[in-house]
């Protein structure tokens, strides 16, 4: 089930504020209240889906494609294409989402690193 409470659907329907980056009808970006990155952006879509799962099991194809879209317009507002970024998504426990809304996040400004796991040996 899809929590109406959660942070990011008031983001959507406008109840607290965010940095906004780009939006389109399929979906809205903003700036990271936390970043882990000189940018850090987050892409959610204008539906109710909790993860990456619902997204991909509930969306329409012309959501799916449409959002893939917002990603990359964000990508291009934010002027990092050439130097590059890294997408992320968590996803459950094991991802360590905290926000259940589906979100992409976008890293980028600088080098962001090697990809680490806490528990991997
Ligand atoms: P995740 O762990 O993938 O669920 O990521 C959730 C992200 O949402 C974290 O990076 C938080 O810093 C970020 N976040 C939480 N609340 C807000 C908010 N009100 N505005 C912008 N970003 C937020």
């Amino acid at each position: 089930m899809y929590d109406d409470a959660n942070i990011f659907s008031k983001i959507l329907k406008k109840e607290i504020p965010c940095r906004v980056i780009y939006e389109d009808v399929f979906g809205l970006a903003f700036h990271d209240i936390n970043p882990k990155a000189p940018i850090h952006a987050l892409v959610i879509p204008k539906g109710k889906f909790k993860n990456f799962d619902d997204f991909v099991k509930l969306a329409t194809p012309d959501m799916i494609v449409g959002f893939h879209k917002t990603i990359e317009n964000t990508i291009e507002t934010l002027g990092v294409r050439s130097e590059g970024y890294r997408l992320l998504v968590n996803s459950g426990l094991n991802g360590g989402q905290e926000v259940p809304h589906f979100h992409v996040h976008i890293l980028a400004g600088g080098p962001v690193g090697p990809m680490t796991c806490a528990h991997h040996h």
